[in-house]
């Protein structure tokens, strides 16, 4: 199966949509998933608007704690996770296949509020792609980050700190921030990083569920 599966509204997360359309890939049903509001909100102006009622997309909805079945042995659950829900709610998604099962989790404000806890669901999954925006409180000079806020690296490597170390190693960090130093395979934050046993995920990564 395919398809484009969108955890909240914000500018990275939904600007790509507009290469759906007829100027780029030009797709044809190409099936969208995201929660209800989310949809009306992409479908109430441009520059989206235009992808449902041409085709280019198709609307799927998902629905927090409801278990998908994408495929007969591929099953995804949306979890509402707190983060600036400004337009709509913002989900992570536990992906189940027939061998392995993947935790998604790019953006959230801090690991306090979660229920059940963070290390919950990292220990119940084979991999966890979690929020590695920021290295630290350092990195937006003359903006206070708590406008943008995320649980930074230094943060998470104190969270996990009682986590195994093969518990940590399936913890990989995306969602970058481009003033992230572990962007750098050799600064000392990204060697910090990996010495404790986490993971810095790459582009174009695949995980064979
Ligand atoms: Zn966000
Ligand atoms: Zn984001």
């Amino acid at each position: 199966m395919r398809g484009i599966f969108l955890t909240h509204s914000h500018m990275g997360h939904v600007s790509g949509l507009v290469h759906l359309g007829p100027e780029s890939l030009n797709t044809n049903s190409l099936p969208l998933y995201a929660t209800p509001k989310l949809h009306d909100w992409i479908e109430s102006g441009p520059p989206w608007k235009n992808l449902l009622r041409n085709s280019h997309t198709l609307r799927k909805e998902i629905v927090p704690e409801q278990t998908i079945e994408l495929t007969p042995e591929i099953r995804l659950k949306a979890i509402c996770v707190p983060h600036r829900d400004e337009y709509a709610e913002t989900l992570a998604f536990r992906i189940e296949g027939p061998h392995r099962c993947a935790l998604y989790l790019p953006d959230i404000d801090s690991w306090k509020h979660l229920d059940p806890p963070i290390e919950d669901h990292v220990t119940a999954v084979d991999r966890a792609y979690l929020d590695g925006t920021f290295f630290d409180t350092n990195e937006l000079p003359g903006r206070p980050i708590s406008e943008v806020p995320h649980p930074t690296l230094c943060e998470s490597m104190t969270e996990f700190d009682s986590l195994s170390l093969e518990h940590r190693s399936r913890i990989h960090f995306l969602h970058l921030n481009h003033t992230n130093p572990v962007l750098d395979p050799q600064s000392t934050e990204s060697k910090t990083l990996r010495e404790a046993g986490f993971k810095i995920a790459e582009d174009g990564e695949i995980f064979t569920l």
